[in-house]
Parts: C-alpha cells; sequence; structure tokens
C-alpha cells in the first residue's frame, strides 16, 4: 500500500472543489428527513458535522456529536444500491410508426460520480452486485453506464453502530479495495490512503504531505478498537448446512408471527437485487415502455407464476430471504449476500435482527 498521507480538515473542502472542477458530481452524506442519504455536496458544511446516529433495532435517531467531526454518522436508510441499480427506470420503448415499429434502448447517459464518506461495508456490497450485474453471463448495461467511471472517496470506521456487524462478515471496519482514497478521520484531519492510479492523481494535485507516524499508528489504533468493540456478531461457521438443515425449524414460524412483510428489509439493503419488469402501454395505443423497478421477495407478487403462488405465507417469505441471503447466494454468486451494515435490522418497523434469528436457528439445531 502507497505511503500514507494527511489532508487537514480544513482542505477537505479542496477536494471537493478539485473533484467538481474535473466535472464529477459530488455526493456525501447529507441529513434528510432524520437520517442521512447520499445527496450532492458542494459544501463541506452539507455534511453532518458534529452529528451522530443512535441505531438499534426497529430505531433510528440523529444525535449530537463530536464538535468538529464530519463523518460521525456510520450509516442511514439510504446506501449506494440506488445510484447504480435505479429504484425505477425505463429500459426500451418502442413506438408504432407507419407500418411497423421503432425500439430505443433508454440506456441511460450518467452523470460521473464523486462519492465521499463511503463506508467499507457499502464497497463491499457494490462488489457483490458488481457480480451480480456485470460479471454474470448477461452484463447489465443500464447498471454497467451508471457504474463507470465513479470515484470513491472511503471513510475507514472509527466507530460502529449497534446493529453493525461488519467484522463477522469480513467486510470492515476498515475499506480493504473498491476505492481511490481512503480516509480515517482523526482531529485536526485526515490519515489519507491511494487505492487507485485516480486517487493517486488527486492526491498530487493536492500536493499533500506524507502523514507524520504518530497519526499513522493513532490512525490504525481507532480502527482497531472499532473492530474489537463492535457490539454485534453473527456466528458464520457452516451457515450454509445450518439453513439448508433448518429448513423446517420451528424459529419460521416464530419470526414469521413478528414480520409485517412489509419490504422495508429488502429496500435498504446494499445487496438485494430482486426487481420486476413490466410493459407499460399509452392508452393511444401507440407507445409501450418496458419498466423495471425495485421489488423484494417479501411482496406476495413476487412468487406468483401462473395459477399459483409458491410462497404464500410470510414463513416461506422470511425463510426464502435469509437462506438466500446467508447460504444460497454462496452457491450463486460464492460470497455471502450480507455485508453486515445491519440496515436491515435498523429499518425494520418490529426490529426483526437477522443475527438473532440465526443464532435462534442455531440453538435449536437439531432439536425438533
Ligand atoms: S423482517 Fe422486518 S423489515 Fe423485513 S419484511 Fe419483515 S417486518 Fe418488514
Ligand atoms: S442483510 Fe441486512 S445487514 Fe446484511 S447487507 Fe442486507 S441490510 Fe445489511
Amino acid at each position: 500500500m502507497n505511503e500514507p498521507l494527511k489532508l487537514k480538515k480544513a482542505a477537505l473542502q479542496d477536494l471537493i472543489d478539485l473533484l467538481r472542477r474535473e466535472e464529477f458530481k459530488v455526493l456525501g452524506p447529507v441529513v434528510r428527513e432524520g437520517s442521512v442519504a447520499f445527496h450532492e455536496v458542494r459544501e463541506v458544511s452539507d455534511l453532518p458535522i458534529g452529528m451522530r446516529d443512535a441505531q438499534e433495532a426497529g430505531r433510528y435517531r440523529l444525535t449530537p456529536g463530536v464538535d468538529g467531526e464530519i463523518f460521525g454518522v456510520v450509516n442511514g436508510a439510504g446506501s449506494l444500491k440506488p445510484f447504480f441499480f435505479a429504484p425505477h427506470e425505463i429500459l426500451l420503448e418502442v413506438r408504432r410508426e407507419h407500418r411497423g415499429f421503432k425500439v430505443r434502448d433508454a440506456t441511460p447517459a450518467a452523470p460521473r460520480l464523486a462519492l465521499i464518506g463511503v463506508r467499507a461495508c457499502d464497497l463491499a456490497a457494490l462488489a457483490i452486485q458488481d457480480r451480480i450485474f456485470l460479471h454474470d453471463k448477461f452484463r447489465d448495461a443500464h447498471y454497467e453506464a451508471r457504474r463507470k467511471d465513479v470515484f470513491f472517496v472511503a471513510v475507514n470506521c472509527t466507530r460502529s453502530a449497534p446493529t453493525c456487524f461488519c467484522v463477522s462478515m469480513k467486510t470492515g471496519p476498515e475499506a480493504a479495495s473498491g476505492f481511490d482514497l481512503a480516509m480515517t478521520e482523526m482531529e485536526d484531519g485526515f490519515v489519507v490512503r491511494t487505492g487507485s492510479a485516480a486517487g493517486e492523481r488527486v492526491v498530487s494535485k493536492l500536493q499533500l504531505p506524507t502523514a507524520a507516524s504518530e497519526d499513522v499508528a493513532k490512525a490504525r489504533a481507532r480502527i482497531d478498537e472499532c473492530a474489537s468493540g463492535m457490539q454485534r456478531q453473527m456466528d458464520t461457521s457452516d451457515l450454509p448446512h445450518l439453513l439448508y438443515d433448518e429448513v423446517d425449524s420451528p424459529r419460521w414460524n416464530d419470526v414469521a408471527a413478528r414480520c409485517l412483510s412489509c419490504t422495508n428489509c429488502t429496500m435498504v439493503c446494499p445487496t438485494c437485487f430482486c426487481h420486476s419488469v413490466m410493459d407499460v402501454q399509452e392508452l393511444d395505443g401507440n407507445m409501450s415502455r418496458r419498466v423495471r423497478q425495485w421489488d423484494s421477495c417479501f411482496s406476495l407478487e413476487h412468487a406468483h407464476i401462473h395459477g399459483i403462488n409458491f410462497r404464500p405465507r410470510i414463513h416461506d417469505r422470511y425463510r426464502q430471504w435469509l437462506t438466500h441471503k446467508l447460504a444460497s447466494w454462496i452457491d450463486q454468486f460464492g460470497t455471502s449476500g450480507c455485508v453486515g451494515c445491519g440496515r436491515c435490522i435498523t429499518w425494520c418497523p418490529v426490529g426483526i435482527d437477522l443475527t438473532e434469528e440465526v443464532a435462534a436457528i442455531r440453538a435449536q439445531r437439531g432439536k425438533h
């Protein structure tokens, strides 16, 4: 890895300005409706300075944090997912013309994005989505158009939310790959590492000095402390077999009695990719649009095929979600479908926690 550099807090604006001059649309965590999500950032003051997040199962609040701390809020409901896999988009348009029809490919002209303040778990989630949309038999042209030429400024976590369990999933709290720059926040600035040629180019333009060895050691200690202090864990040992073996666990009934099948967990999850595709006709019969929009394995219609619904009970749908996420995803794509970001725990209205569900299934293994 390259030599660590130092970016003073006052110079963060220089980084934003430089990226904007290079025609990136700069996005970062911005407070909206009591949470943070990625929105356009023009000034450092757009970021949630001096704020932190209090998260628990079914609960999220922004609270006053530490004066001057810029990236004190760990995460919010919004991940990177909507920027690459759009919640709703037109795939193609078919227009009637004379005696035939004309097909227009609606591949988007995507803006150049620079995302700052991206967490390690979200970069890991993006790598999983890349595997699905770019590195499978078919490449998704819409995802590809949005995904190319993006600049990532990661922030290594020096505090975790009580809902985080990235250490168990081996995705954080330090960004391992997929970034151009990775920063660790200190009181007076950031220890910065580069992860790509584009990142090297940016730091050379900013003429950043080498970080002092005490700063580098302090940054390392903060990340390590965050990892060792993580409050939630998930025992992933033998996980696919556990869930395949426990297809008839009584715990599926227990969780189904609490689950509202509201789909929140899948909407906030940075890796879930279920979607539906429909053809929408104009009333005059001259135009039809093929539309893709996010769907969820928790919605009843998602399992409806001709004449039958093969997951009619919430029991079936929760079991499908958890088993896919933590077991069959590994068979399908070679990694877990969960990066331990904790969003599904926080944003579940009844506080269902997948780490608790897995622990309960494990505790009851073979006893029924
Ligand atoms: S687990 Fe929670 S968030 Fe997910 S569908 Fe059930 S009630 Fe909704
Ligand atoms: S399943 Fe939950 S904890 Fe895992 S990646 Fe999705 S939202 Fe995050």
